[in-house]
């Protein structure tokens, strides 16, 4: 299988414009700030709720200009266009842990973790990918628009870029210097764009690999997923995974009080706000359904 060299060296040079964020020079706490608002905005909104819950699992509705903007948050993440996204994802759910599933740790942790992301098998090309299994996403131009001449690429480096715009102006407005305004700038997209992209990057991959290997099983599925308290916490809910594939269209991950799921809390807030509907809940079934025998331990790697 021929090696996606362009993938490669976009994920070196963006983990390497990540690592400026360790020297001084590219630090400041406007930069914090964007960094942690960034992992609830792009990683939470976009990716858990737009890319995962809303549009692979229909999870619950909203408002077009809603789902648009939540996916276009998704994209800004550089994980694909939304169409091949979910293709992916739901792929991965049709075959969880079988030899067809896209990122299944039982070939090696890493191949789940990014190793899947660096070949591309015929099968797994985006065009054949999206008509097997996103279909009904391409009937909005919106995501025509997104996926056509690989505009999402576009969107997501327009939005890193205008983090070092908004800082250059932003400083140069307030009466800084020339160098003053590069740095301001520089340490926006070091922190807001390049350092915040990679740890949503490492919480979603993580949910493939890390939440298909360790952690607590509360249902019996056919797969090896997990219930992994750390990932539930870093990415937002999605680390409840066991609980996920127990149940998939639900709208909350998170089953016992103490499986704090954020994207769920974020889901009923939107609720509350009339802006999402046809929330759906975990089945009250699930554990009639999956454990009927004794929770069993799947395979070991
Ligand atoms: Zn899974
Ligand atoms: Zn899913």
């Amino acid at each position: 299988m021929k090696l996606k060299t362009d993938t490669l060296i976009g994920f070196i040079a963006v983990h390497l414009l990540a690592a400026l964020a360790l020297l001084p020079w590219y630090f400041s706490w406007t930069g914090v700030v964007l960094f942690a608002a960034g992992i609830y905005v792009f990683g939470v909104l976009g990716i858990n709720i737009g890319f995962h819950r809303l549009l692979t699992h229909r999870a619950f509705s909203c408002p077009l200009w809603l789902e648009h903007t939540l996916a276009l948050l998704g994209t800004c993440c550089m994980q694909f266009s939304p169409a091949f996204w979910v293709a992916v994802h739901r792929r991965h759910h049709h075959y969880a842990d079988d030899e067809m599933d896209p990122h299944s740790p039982l070939k090696s942790f890493f191949w789940a973790h990014f190793g899947w992301l660096l070949v591309r098998p015929p099968d797994m090309k985006p065009a054949p990918m999206i008509d097997r299994y996103s279909r009904d996403l391409m009937r909005d131009p919106f995501y025509v628009m997104l996926e056509s001449k690989k505009n999402w690429i576009k969107f997501t480096l327009a939005s890193w870029m205008l983090f070092f715009i908004a800082g250059f102006a932003i400083s140069l407005i307030s009466g800084g210097s020339l160098l003053d305004a590069f740095q301001f700038g520089s340490s926006l997209f070091v922190w807001g764009g390049a350092l915040r992209t990679v740890f949503v990057w490492h919480t979603t991959w993580a949910v493939n690999s890390v939440t298909h290997v360790w952690g607590y099983r509360s249902y019996n599925t056919p797969d090896d997923s997990r219930n992994n308290p750390i990932i539930g916490l870093l990415a937002g809910g999605e680390g409840w995974h066991n609980n996920h594939h127990a149940d998939p269209t639900s709208a909350r991950h998170g089953h016992k009080w103490w499986e704090f799921d954020l994207s769920w809390t974020t889901i009923q807030l939107l609720m509350l706000l009339g802006l999402a509907t046809k929330v759906s809940l975990p089945s009250p079934n699930l554990a009639a359904t999956y454990n009927a025998r004794p929770v069993s331990e799947p395979d070991a790697l």
